[in-house]
Order: C-alpha cells, then sequence, then structure tokens
C-alpha cells in the first residue's frame, strides 16, 4: 500500500507569479503608507487568501470598493476599462496576468477587425471576462461573441453567416471535452475560422499524468479549491476511469469515510489544482500516512 504523490503538483506558473507578487504588493504599499489590494479573489485557495488578508491584503472589485492604493491584477487578468478605471483613480496597479492569457489577448487584438471574435469561456468567470474585455493597444473596445453554450453556438449561426471570418479563442481552464464539443461544431459550420486554442497546456498536462497514475493504482484524491475550474476539471477526468475519487480543499476535509473509501482500494495517487499550496499537500500526504500506519500497517 503506498501514496502515489503526482509528479506535478501545487501552483502552477502563473499562480506561483500571483502569490509571489502578493507579497510584493504587501510590501510596496506599506512602503507608501497606501492600502494594499487584490482584484478579486487571489487564488482559488480560501487557506492562502486567509493568510494574506491577515497580513493586510484586502479583496477590491472596482475603484469605488476602497480608497486609493497598490492593487495586484491577479493571474486571471481583468478588462481593459476596468484596469484603465483603476488607474484613472489613482491606483497603482501590479500585474500578475498569467503568460497563456496575455498570449491570447495579443491574438485577440491582432485579429480584430480582420475577423469576429468569439470567446469560449465560463459564463461570469473572470478570467472570460478578461478575454472578452481586451481592448486594442489605442484603447478602442474589440466586439466580441461569448460562449458558453450550445444556445450561444446557435445565436452566433444566426447573427454572422458562414463566410464570415472567426478567430476563436477560449479560456484557459474552459472544460476540455466541451471545448472539443464546440470546436467540432463551429468548425463544422464555418469556411474560415481561426482556432486560437488557449486551453492551458500546463493544466492538461497536470491531467493527463494524474490519469496515467489512477490507471495503474487504485484510487485518488484531488486536493483544490471548490471555485476552481482547473481542480473540477481534474477531478471529472479522474472519475471517468471509474475509480474511487475524492475531492478535498484540505486535510480537515478528509474524512473516515473518504480515508477508507481511498485505502480499500489499496494505493492511493495524491494530486492537486493549480492553486493548491505545498504545505496544504504535504499535510494531506500526512494524514493519509498516519492512517495508513495505524490501520493498514501489519497486513500491507
Ligand atoms: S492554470 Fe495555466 S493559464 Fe491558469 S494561471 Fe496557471 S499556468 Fe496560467
Amino acid at each position: 500500500m503506498r501514496t502515489v504523490r503526482s509528479t506535478i503538483l501545487g501552483y502552477c506558473q502563473g499562480v506561483r507569479e500571483t502569490v509571489s507578487k502578493a507579497s510584493e504588493c504587501l510590501e510596496l504599499a506599506r512602503k507608501k503608507g497606501l492600502p494594499a489590494y487584490s482584484i478579486g479573489n487571489l487564488i482559488h485557495n480560501p487557506d492562502v487568501i486567509r493568510t494574506f488578508a491577515e497580513k493586510g491584503l484586502k479583496e477590491i472589485k472596482d475603484p469605488s470598493g476602497g480608497e486609493r492604493g497598490v492593487a495586484l491584477i491577479r493571474a486571471h487578468g481583468i478588462p481593459d476599462k476596468l484596469r484603465q478605471e483603476f488607474t484613472d483613480a489613482g491606483f497603482e496597479l501590479l500585474d500578475s496576468t498569467c503568460t497563456v492569457i496575455l498570449h491570447t489577448q495579443s491574438i485577440i487584438r491582432k485579429e480584430s477587425g480582420k475577423r469576429v471574435i468569439a470567446v469560449i469561456g465560463v459564463r461570469g468567470h473572470a478570467e472570460t471576462k478578461c478575454l472578452a474585455g481586451t481592448m486594442t493597444t489605442d484603447g478602442r473596445e474589440i466586439e466580441s461573441v461569448s460562449i458558453s453554450s450550445e444556445e450561444d453556438i446557435e445565436a452566433m449561426f444566426g447573427r454572422y453567416g458562414k463566410d464570415t471570418a472567426l478567430c476563436v479563442v477560449t479560456q484557459t481552464t474552459f472544460p476540455p471535452e466541451l471545448y472539443r464539443l464546440f470546436r467540432d461544431r463551429i468548425s463544422a459550420y464555418y469556411n474560415n475560422v481561426l482556432f486560437a486554442n488557449g486551453l492551458c497546456g500546463a493544466c492538461t498536462q497536470r491531467t493527463r499524468i494524474a490519469v496515467e497514475l489512477l490507471e495503474k493504482n487504485g484510487s485518488a484524491v484531488v486536493i483544490g479549491g471548490r471555485q476552481s475550474e482547473n481542480t473540477a476539471n481534474l477531478a471529472k477526468a479522474l472519475k471517468a476511469c471509474g475509480k474511487p475519487v475524492v475531492l478535498i480543499e484540505n486535510r480537515d476535509n478528509l474524512d473516515e469515510n473518504m480515508l477508507r473509501l481511498l485505502f480499500e482500494n489499496q494505493d492511493v495517487v495524491v494530486c492537486s489544482g493549480t492553486s493548491t499550496p505545498d504545505y496544504i499537500i504535504d499535510s494531506v500526504v500526512e494524514k493519509l500516512e498516519q492512517y495508513k500506519v495505524e490501520n493498514y500497517n501489519s497486513g500491507l
């Protein structure tokens, strides 16, 4: 009986950058005697948000939410108009928008005016809003079509004919199987489509490795925030293997029933979403190991 850690665990590069910039934001604000803010939830992890909140990082949604200060743009990015509003209101911005998302925004800017822009993404998700709110470098709004369902695709077909030149971009953590379904429907209808597949390669690789491990082992525990799209996608891909999978945010969520279920199937794969810090993963592994020693020490 083993606890098998996935080879890709913990923060992705984008989240690591955001967490590092959050410390910078606090330090800069302290030096300037100003309040420090995160625009929206810092990352999808309540423990980390609490830790930074205790150090003074407040959440803000728009400039009217607090007095002028230093504000951090998290990995999801923000719409360009909102960025401008913060700057106009005198906020100093630190930007940790993930490079994958910045790249997608550069494609939107490049193709706008030449093609109709379609943004595939979860409705209301911060990153979808960021992509749909991309403006030209000289500050003009770029019109785009938002697609989060098959009905939205139907509506686009009604509005733009088959010969429309289209550029389709995607929220990085959109469910991959839904993305493929949408892509196939769109490419079957339009004659001239440029797909800029913005799905995050780091997430795809993380999921692939976790699925391969689960196929060779008994069960899996996924550690990640309940609001996290990539964690939900990871858990869904693992559940499709037909083996027991439990989803938790931290060691306190890992109860007796879950532990029994996991270890009934012997080797347990440990994997995580991209916003889960190493110390939470280590504490979960420690609990798993402790349970194993206390309950199965002699047999396996
Ligand atoms: S999940 Fe991918 S796109 Fe999102 S922040 Fe991490 S590296 Fe960037």
